[in-house]
């Protein structure tokens, strides 16, 4: 008999690593014991060398469905005698090296017990199992156990106790382990802040009255509180806008059940699956013609074709939508666009001036984050993430990084991430929000903190955009003064470039590959706002090497709210446009913005988001946005209604002459599609062939660098209908690279920064002296 150490690392912790080789080592009849660390799973056995292979390799290969191991090693070590196998205390390493274990949707075990009424936990709103249940939501510091945790205050009683310590049970370990005897409280509280009432049947049933009064209830969930209201009534939708302050952006959807929404809405495999996982986000789904529930899809989502869905991923949802057997609209609670609100002063503070019932439970919420958003392309079902967020946030798994040293990158301005990385591992923060606002501000200053408390580590190297108003660059640039360690500041586009190359294993192509990156604005390192650019990478090394041509910005951050300027701007070489656009100002501002194009504006754009904008301008479809990109939706609605009537067949392009500049001529587009307007064509063709012909100026290019490998990123990119036609009408010829599990969108810049700096990408290295 021999002794032997397992050292196990990866996401191992909260989803039943301990149990499952505690009952591994007693079907193999291994003595020894399993632990929880800082820095993973430990494992010591007595066996044979044959038996210890046996079971080493059954650890491996059997591990639990929710964990993932990312590296395993074994090894003899000197010899103890064990005499049974044990579960022993967690301990605490020097260094932390473990993946964060995301937040689980409620399981089908458990779902079954709570409608069980021989069941203990009977209707028990906060039922949980090694299988389900918050982690990263409530976890202060690892090693993930329960004094570690917001479970802390709660004490098991005697029948939890022994579910909790039983291997036969599922809670073995379990430490959201929980219930009605011993668990977490429900009450609800009026906007004035009255208690009314508490237990839970008494609270549930209370909602349930009230959302069929038509009120609006905001409810704590597991990453913040949702408003909650009757998806079906107008009247209230209507009254949730007018308190919001929200006219036109859409609200998602918590349907009762699988078979409720596929009633109602046209569902793939794919999109069916995604519902249904342990992340249970918000899935983009198409009504079908015969819905069963009337919802009012205007003021769901005014002038948008898809609504936002997700199934009760809490036990608490599940017992309200349940008993309300119809659809809500659950948004996350916030006023305007600000962060969700999750601590309860929080929620007693301002949520009374959106919400008539605020329902409350005494588990603390340790870092909020809003549901994750995904969709699937309509043609050829490309996974689009929208929101990286609660269920998927923050471990990543698609890169390990090369430097020894932690690396913070610290993201964009708007739709903001940070990336961290500690022992290799790599941590892309939960989307948060945009960092313009003050409480966006705290919230990403907060989660930095709390990362750098949970690994008990500072990095070494900081990485920013080149942006120095970014409220993250002024972050990054104190965060370096203050730690003495060196910043390197990286172009907004090349970080979507480097993200979209990682994500896809192409930082060592052999071959060259062509980054196309399109988003709204991003500081070019010209000084002029980039957004419409090609990058070629070779030798790791990124070259801008084609562009839209520049148009001036006008009004500032105005131009991204108000298409209208965008093709004020855009068209300002075009005779015909001055008449078409006259009408969208008073005179006024006609004479205000005329001049400012006139007087040479020093900067200059050459963003594909705001072509997007411009185009939905002249179609008359959207003239001042209430939200960031409805123009572009609107128009990628138009056109896909063309091509699922049509087809999806080619086009004229408006790019007519043959590319050979390195600048792209939109003054050639806008003419094409004003003598479109002029000629009476149609919108719907209008903006197919818009969308057609971004798809033949990314093969021109590409031709033109004479490469066969594209990679796409930047939001533009979330455009359902764009990628379908790439895919469609270059996917033969061309190797096409998506993101995959990142968005397209500025969620990405963090990781991208951390990816350009740790390959050391145009020698950033060299240039900063490091
Ligand atoms: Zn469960
Ligand atoms: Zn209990």
């Amino acid at each position: 008999m021999l002794t032997y150490h397992i050292h196990i690392t990866g996401l191992v912790q909260g989803v039943g690593f301990r149990p499952f080789v505690y009952q591994l080592a007693k079907k193999l009849n291994v003595t020894g014991w399993v632990n929880n660390t800082s820095d993973g799973v430990h494992v010591e056995i007595n066996a044979t060398e044959q038996s210890a292979k046996n079971f080493y390799e059954a650890v491996i290969t059997k591990a639990p469905a929710l964990s993932k191991i990312t590296t395993h090693h074994i090894e003899k070590v000197n010899h103890t005698i064990y005499a049974a196998f044990t579960i022993n205390e967690s301990g605490v390493t020097a260094t932390a090296n473990l993946m964060l274990t995301p937040d689980f949707a409620l399981c089908a075990d458990c779902k079954k017990e709570m409608y069980d009424a021989a069941n203990r936990r009977y209707q028990y709103p906060f039922i949980t199992c090694t299988n389900c249940g918050p982690r990263y939501s409530i976890i202060h510091t690892l090693p993930y156990d329960r004094s570690n945790t917001s479970m802390q205050p709660f004490t098991m009683c005697k029948d939890c106790d022994e579910e909790y310590n039983n291997p036969n049970y599922r809670r073995h370990y379990s430490q959201t382990n929980s219930c009605s005897a011993c668990g977490i409280s429900l009450e609800i509280f009026s906007g004035t802040g009255e208690k009314l009432c508490s237990g839970y049947t008494t609270v549930i049933e209370r909602i349930v009255a009230e959302l069929t009064n038509k009120k609006i209830i905001a409810v704590k969930g597991i990453g913040g509180y949702l408003l909650l209201c009757d998806a079906t009534s107008e009247t209230v939708i209507k009254e949730l806008r007018k308190r919001k302050h929200r006219p036109a952006k859409p609200f998602a959807l918590l349907y009762p059940g699988i078979s409720t929404i596929e009633n109602d809405f046209n569902l793939s495999q794919q999109e069916k699956d995604c519902l249904q996982t342990v992340v249970a986000p918000i899935v983009l789904l198409k009504q079908k013609k015969a819905a069963v529930f009337n919802l009012p899809i205007n003021e769901i989502a005014p002038g948008l074709a898809s609504l936002g869905i997700m199934l009760p991923y809490a036990p608490l949802f599940e017992l309200i939508v349940a008993a309300f057997k119809k659809p809500l609209i659950a948004t996350s609670a916030n006023i305007a666009d600000s962060s969700i609100i999750y601590t309860d002063e929080g929620a007693m503070q301002e949520l009374p001036s959106v919400a008539d019932y605020i329902v409350t439970n005494n588990r603390a919420i340790v870092i909020a984050q809003d549901d994750s958003v995904i969709k699937f392309t309509p043609l050829h079902q490309q996974q689009i993430i929208i929101r990286r967020s609660r269920g998927i946030a923050p471990s990543f798994f698609g890169y390990n990084t090369n430097a020894a040293e932690n690396i913070f990158a610290a993201g964009a301005l708007l739709k903001s991430s940070f990336t961290f990385s500690c022992n290799n591992n790599v941590y892309i923060s939960q989307y948060l929000g945009n960092t313009d606002s003050y409480e966006a501000q705290q919230a990403y200053e907060k989660t930095v903190a709390h990362f750098i408390q949970l690994f008990g580590q500072q990095p070494a190297i900081i990485v920013a955009d080149k942006h120095h108003l970014y409220f993250a660059t002024q972050f990054a640039v104190k965060m370096s003064e203050k730690n003495k360690v060196p910043l390197i500041q990286v172009q907004h586009h090349k970080a979507h470039a480097a993200a979209v190359l990682a994500e896809n294993n192409l930082l060592r192509s052999k071959d060259p590959v062509l980054c196309v990156i399109w988003d709204g604005t991003g500081l070019g390192d010209d000084g002029n706002i980039w957004g419409g650019d090609f990058f070629m990478y070779q030798h790791n090394a990124l070259q801008r090497c084609s562009y839209f041509d520049y148009f001036p910005v006008i009004a500032g951050d105005k131009m991204a709210k108000e298409p209208r300027l965008s093709v004020l701007a855009v068209c300002s070489g075009i005779a015909a446009a001055k008449e078409m656009l006259h009408h969208k100002f008073n005179e006024t501002e006609w004479q205000l913005y005329s001049k400012m194009i006139e007087n040479n504006p020093v900067i200059l754009c050459s963003s594909v988001g705001r072509l997007f904008d411009a185009v939905a301008s002249l179609l008359n479809l959207c003239d001042k946005q209430s939200y960031e990109g409805q123009a572009a939706m609107l128009l990628e609605e138009t056109a896909t209604a063309y091509f699922q009537q049509h087809g999806y067949k080619t086009l004229l392009s408006y790019f007519t002459q043959q590319q050979k500049e390195d600048n792209i001529s939109t003054t050639n587009l806008f003419a094409g599609i004003i003598t479109d307007i002029q000629n009476g064509v149609p919108k719907d063709i209008i903006a197919a062939k818009f969308h057609y012909s971004l798809v033949t100026i990314v093969a021109a290019i590409a031709d033109k660098q004479q490469t066969k490998i594209i990679a796409f990123s930047g939001g533009v990119f979330q455009s359902s209908l764009l990628v379908d036609l790439l895919i469609t009408f270059l996917g033969e010829k061309f190797q096409l690279h998506f993101h995959k599990d990142l968005s397209p969108n500025d969620e990405n810049i963090s990781f991208g920064q951390l990816v350009y700096f740790d390959n050391n990408m145009d020698d950033c290295k060299a240039l900063h002296h490091i």
